[in-house]
């Protein structure tokens, strides 16, 4: 017997539909490429993505056309997003700070047919656009009398571009199992892989994301979304503020700590998320002006594991509270927060540090196992690690075009490539990447671990930890480290403050000092290129 409920599709557009009704005149809030802030309302927002739906479907895109976007966070790019949804068609975010062969591989790859661009990234597009044979149009995100000179025969300036319809445009209604975006993941070894999000998918995670314990978030936030809409869908933010309609704050290409201070501090920000290097900028910026954050009460940090004392500076000298978050581009891409069940909630000071520093437990949504190399289910006993695999109707099932097939099983569960322990309340912690972890005389040895130590050292800016051969061990630890400005931490004085906080075995066999750590397009350590800088070093105990 089936239930007598309606057949309600969950579709994307529903979101901006419902932020324009519910929440008409909550502004969202730009820093335009082109300098000024600039303001809108989600009313306005779905009006002009509404156009962009008409005057798409008149160009003759249709369902299920790849439309690619390359900007930065702002409310042009939102609605070129539900405008690509609404009508149909597919928005494909491309990171820009990936290689231009990278980026022509995938926009070739995907069968991009358009792509939405900014005014930063129009030189590579310029580049990249004779490679890549399925593009018929490029809508440059500015107008007119911004426009610069191009080569690209086929550009034109979005608000002119955008003028040319009225918005007279009903929604397309489908199936719920639609493609509605598509985003490749960053794969630090062969090449990048493509997730398709669907309407259904993107509309239970920005759900799932909205939820008290998950990112608790309220229409009486106001949310600075600094994770790009680029990467994993800017953690599922572009569609669950609209969906809870808070006020957004897109802070377009500048990234540091003066311009995001500006920003929290004038719009009254109360909620923001972005991976660790931007709060590395950002509580640097605070200390050297000893500027208040007045309105800021959570910060979600994710995308790399998040250094105990960045939790503890954001609490103590801050009182901004920290929600620790893990998840992938595969997992659109929330996968677990941080946040306190009653077991864990009247804990403080370090004991609640050493809850943070865990990646938290999965939402509703998500389910989530540790196994061993032959599949066997792990305990949750918060030691044991093993692969983290998951499943959910957020997740993947595949990639786009078949590739990375083994990452798939049965029955259902996605291999994350994380290794991670479960503790007995749920509580996941990543110790490594499956590549990363080192393996020395047949044990593992976690080299996050090892970072969210050495970065505790006052005098440490960054830190890595990488496997070096070792003639006995196969592999030991080497602990390379970016001293602070004007900070001169010896080798001894590192190993010093490391001993006794972790198992003697797992101490670093030696402290390399480098001037600046390899990030990866994503903002993660690339431990691959690290590898390759030392791989011919010599351990002192080799
Ligand atoms: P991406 O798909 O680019 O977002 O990368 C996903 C990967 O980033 C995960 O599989 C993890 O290896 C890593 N990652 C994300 N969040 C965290 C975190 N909080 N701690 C440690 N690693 C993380």
């Amino acid at each position: 017997m089936l239930g007598l409920m309606q057949d309600w599709p969950l579709l994307c557009h529903k979101i901006i539909d419902s932020a324009a009704r519910q929440h008409g005149n909550r502004e969202i809030v730009s820093r335009s490429v082109e300098g000024p802030i600039v303001r809108t309302t989600y009313r306005d927002l779905r009006q002009r993505a509404l156009k962009v739906a008409q005057k798409l479907e008149r160009e003759g895109y249709a369902l299920g056309d790849r439309i690619a976007t390359m900007a930065w966070n702002s409310a042009r790019h939102l609605e070129a997003w539900f405008g690509i949804m609404g009508m149909g068609g597919v928005y494909h975010t491309l990171n820009p700070r990936l290689f231009p062969e990278q980026i022509a591989w995938i926009m070739n790859h995907a069968e991009d047919r358009a792509v939405f661009v900014d005014l930063t990234f129009l030189p590579l597009v310029e580049k990249l656009a004779p490679a890549v044979k399925s593009l018929k149009k490029v809508i440059v995100l500015t107008d007119a009398a911004h426009m610069p000179q191009t080569s690209l025969a086929n550009a034109v300036p979005y608000e002119e571009w955008l003028a040319e319809a009225d918005g007279d445009f009903a929604w397309k209604t489908f199936d719920e199992n639609t493609a509605a975006g598509m985003c490749y993941t960053s794969g630090t070894t062969g090449n990048p892989k493509g997730v398709l999000y669907s309407h259904r998918s993107n509309v239970i995670h920005a759900m799932m994301a909205a939820m008290p314990d998950a990112m608790g978030i309220s229409s009486r936030d106001v949310i600075l979304p600094v994770v790009p809409m680029f990467h994993a869908n800017a953690w599922g933010l572009g569609q669950s503020a609209p969906m809870i309609g808070a006020k957004l704050v897109m802070p377009g290409g500048k990234m540091d700590g003066a311009s995001i201070y500006e920003l929290l501090d004038t719009e009254k920000v109360t909620f923001t998320a972005a991976v660790p290097t931007v709060w590395l900028m950002l509580l640097q910026y605070l200390e050297e002006t000893g500027k208040p954050l007045t309105y800021l009460k959570k910060v979600v940090i994710g995308g790399s594991a998040c250094p105990r004392a960045m939790t503890k500076k954001f609490q103590d000298n801050y009182d901004v509270e920290v929600i620790h978050a893990w998840g992938m581009t595969e997992m659109s891409p929330l996968g677990s927060l941080c946040t306190m069940k009653p077991e864990y909630a009247g804990l403080t000071g370090d004991a609640r540090l050493d809850i943070q520093q865990k990646q938290g437990y999965a939402p509703f949504g998500v389910e989530m196992k540790v196994t061993d190399d032959n599949d066997n289910e792990l305990p949750w006993d918060g030691k044991t690690f093993g692969r983290l695999k998951v499943r959910g109707p957020a997740v993947a099932k595949a990639y786009y075009g078949g590739a990375g097939k083994d990452q798939f099983d049965e029955e259902g569960w996605f291999d994350t490539g994380d290794v991670a322990h479960i503790d007995p309340n749920g509580y996941m912690q990543i110790t490594d990447r499956a590549k990363d972890v080192i393996k020395s005389g047949g044990e593992w040895i976690s080299t996050i671990d090892l970072e969210n130590l050495a970065v505790g050292h006052p005098d440490i800016a960054e830190a890595a930890v990488i496997g070096v051969s070792h003639p006995k061990w196969d592999e030991r630890p080497l602990l390379v480290v970016v001293r602070k400005p004007g900070r001169e931490p010896s080798r001894e004085d590192i190993l010093a403050y490391m001993e006794g906080k972790v198992a003697k075995w797992w101490m670093p066999d030696d402290v390399a000092f480098v001037p600046e750590i390899p990030h990866t397009a994503t903002g993660k350590i690339q431990k691959t290129a690290l590898r390759e800088q030392f791989r011919d070093y010599r351990l002192p105990t080799a």
